[in-house]
């Protein structure tokens, strides 16, 4: 089975499958309702009594803010707002305490829900967790206790509850498994702080049986029920090894420069909110490219100003830099909720700016969004996709001046200090690039763009990926034209194609002159690994060298 890996690690045990018995509510009613609070109280105050008994258990375990989770349930358990509505439905509908506090709750972690936040969204989990709990008491039974292991266990779950990790026997707790959850969720979080491995998002978790030995190899998401011998070996060894580096690797998590310590910028690419605290965790510099067009894609309808506006403030006010991509719709990145006609070839078609310059309100309202979410920080840097031609940036300028004016006219505070930039993707722009340098502020070699139009090799097709290769000779003396015309007008260089997350290609980028490598956050280690392993001149002479090479493969042995 396969599943997102939310903590790093392997684990060796035997699978528990944490039931959650679902609660039945009895179907009687209420007839004396002092009767039926003074259920509700007792089975609140029980509740809160086992909350703090696991905060005190786990305080040894968790770090203080870890433990606050507790406190949040502790308050969640008592809240006012909820215990009036059960009361109101006991008194007023003569339900069971049980039904009435199923339904309330019910109510409430629909609302979450439905929140656009992740962290809210988050948090409907919260609720069901106290729930799980007073409704277990309501119903006359004592929850689950899973302090008691014998052995090295894999947890198998829907999904862990803080509550359910902190009573956890952590002497013998492998590692998790849970068949929904993210990077996000409470197990994740709690995982990694506690460092045990956990794979979350696992569809068919639920089917592993109980007892069956687990290996978890939550570095790629595997997970092997039961291996032969022979796979435990090749595995072990397979592990093993990659734990070594792993540990090695650990060494550069915070250092992004070369053997002789000249700095270098290693930022991420994200695609909303949600992936910042990956990127934060792996320490990035700052945010290369930020694929807006996800928070359109992801919703039936374009998200309105406010949502956007909250969206780049969430990003601006994590990472000092961020570079803001407008929307880079079309291709294979397509919006249901736009008419967008059948195109013959669509990554040559209307995409990107080109179809911004027909969407004017939708670009306009990106624009505005951008510009009034920049109040909170000095460094917006708003960068445009696909442009082929100098008129091109000229233009996508003056509607960025049209909204300014706007904004202006209706005194609403916005940014002021943007720098603009451009993406290289198209070959035509890279020819160009001496060109551009009066009309932006920095640019950003799309490789992933770059290389399928240089080869016309369809990014997609399978067929042609023999054509898409990062490190041929042609389009690393394409990327160096860029670097080299850029520089003479004094402006920044960086990558933020998937090229970037390459190690080798990372070197030579470097040593090519590029500013800033943006990529996955997942690779940013293991490339300020390789960046560390050669001085820059080591860096400059092997991408000299590179530029002489007649294909992909002389350039490979290079770093042999
Ligand atoms: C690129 O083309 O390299 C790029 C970063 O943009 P995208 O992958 O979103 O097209
Ligand atoms: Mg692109």
């Amino acid at each position: 089975m396969h599943g997102l890996p939310v903590s790093e690690g392997v684990a060796f045990g035997h699978a528990l499958r944490l039931k959650k018995e679902p609660i039945t509510v009895p179907l009687t009613g209420c007839e004396d309702a002092s009767k039926c609070f003074d259920m509700l109280e007792k089975a609140m105050h029980q509740s809160v009594e086992d909350l703090k008994k696991l905060k005190e258990k786990a305080a040894k375990k968790l770090s203080a803010s870890d433990l606050e989770i507790f406190d949040a349930h502790i308050q969640m358990t008592t809240d006012i707002e909820i215990i009036k509505a059960v009361k109101n439905r006991i008194q007023n509908d003569h339900e069971h305490p049980a039904k009435a506090y199923q339904t309330v709750s019910q109510e409430f972690q629909t609302m979450f829900e439905a929140m656009d936040d992740p962290y809210f969204k988050e948090r409907a989990t919260d609720i069901k967790d106290v729930a799980y709990r007073v409704l277990t008491y309501l119903v006359g039974k004592t929850p689950q206790d899973l302090g008691m292991l014998s052995r090295p266990t894999v947890i198998i779950a829907d999904d862990l509850t803080p509550s359910d990790t902190a009573s956890l026997d952590l002497d013998f707790v492998a590692g998790f498994v849970t068949r929904t959850g993210g990077y996000t969720s409470h197990t994740a979080i709690m995982a990694r702080s506690l460092s045990i491995p956990a794979i979350a998002g696992v569809k068919d978790a639920l089917e592993i049986p109980s007892d069956a030995l687990i290996f978890l190899d939550a570095y790629n998401g595997d997970i092997f029920i039961n291996p032969t011998a022979s796979e435990k070996r090749t595995l072990t060894q397979k592990l093993e090894k990659e734990l070594a580096f792993k540990e090695t690797l650990k060494a550069y998590v915070d250092l992004s420069t070369t053997k002789d310590k000249h700095p270098v910028l290693t930022y991420a690419n994200i695609g909303s909110p949600a992936d910042l605290p990956l990127a934060l965790s792996q320490k990035a510099l700052g945010i290369g490219l930020f694929r807006t067009e996800f928070l359109f894609m992801d919703a039936p309808e374009a998200p309105s100003l406010d949502a956007q506006i909250k969206a780049y403030e969430a990003v601006f006010k994590a990472f000092k830099t961020v570079i803001v991509r407008t929307l880079d719709i079309g291709g294979d990145k397509q919006l249901p909720y736009l008419k967008m006609p059948h195109e013959e070839n669509p990554f040559l078609g209307h995409r990107a700016i080109r179809l911004c310059f027909e969407e004017i309100d939708l670009f306009k309202t990106q624009l505005q969004a951008i510009l009034i979410a920049g109040c909170v920080t000095d460094h917006v840097k708003i960068m445009f996709p696909m442009i082929a031609r100098v008129d091109e940036v000229i233009k996508a300028k003056g509607l960025l001046d049209e909204v300014k004016k706007a904004l202006d006219v209706a005194k609403t505070p916005y940014q002021k200090n943007i720098e603009i930039g451009i993406m290289i993707e198209i070959p035509a722009a890279a020819l160009n690039t001496e060109a551009f340098c009066e009309h932006v502020d920095f640019f950003s070699i799309g490789t992933n763009d770059l290389i399928q139009y240089t080869y016309a090799a369809d990014r997609m097709n399978q067929k042609v990926s023999y054509l898409y290769e990062p490190l041929d000779p042609t389009l690393l003396r394409l990327i160096d034209h860029v670097v080299k015309a850029a520089k003479k007008k004094g402006k920044d260089v960086g990558v933020c194609g998937e090229m970037a997350a390459d190690p080798v290609a990372a070197q030579i980028l470097i040593g090519l002159g590029i500013d800033e490598l943006s990529m996955s956050a997942g690779s940013l280690t293991k490339v300020r690994y390789a960046l560390h392993q050669k001085t820059i001149l080591q860096h400059q002479a092997i991408a000299e060298k590179a530029l002489l090479q007649k294909d992909a493969l002389s350039v490979k042995q290079l770093f042999q």
